[in-house]
């Protein structure tokens, strides 16, 4: 577990499945987050995925000839994350 830098709330750094790219998430899971775990890096970093609207809404038609990565029925169990990015600052800074 780490700081973020900024605002001091605890976060956790994960890779982003599809882009490779590191992100910062925050600690708390929250039921409407749109970036799952579904892996792990050979240095032991999370690996996530981030939905996409689509797989987060089954209603919301994908483009013809597109197929979902996996299908949502597989992700929607799993705990839910959001990107620090999104919150950051807005938390009340622990004392
Ligand atoms: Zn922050």
């Amino acid at each position: 577990m780490t700081a973020c830098g900024r605002c001091r709330s605890r976060v956790w750094w994960a890779v982003n499945e599809r882009t490779g790219n590191r992100m910062i998430l925050d600690d708390q899971q929250v039921a409407d987050g749109n970036v799952v775990v579904c892996g792990q890096a050979g240095d032991g970093t999370p690996v996530v995925r981030v939905l996409t609207r689509a797989e987060l809404d089954e209603s919301t038609p994908m483009l013809p000839g597109l197929e979902p990565v996996a299908p949502a029925a597989a992700l929607e169990d799993r705990p839910r994350y959001q990107a620090h990015q999104v919150t950051c600052g807005r938390a009340a800074v622990p004392a």
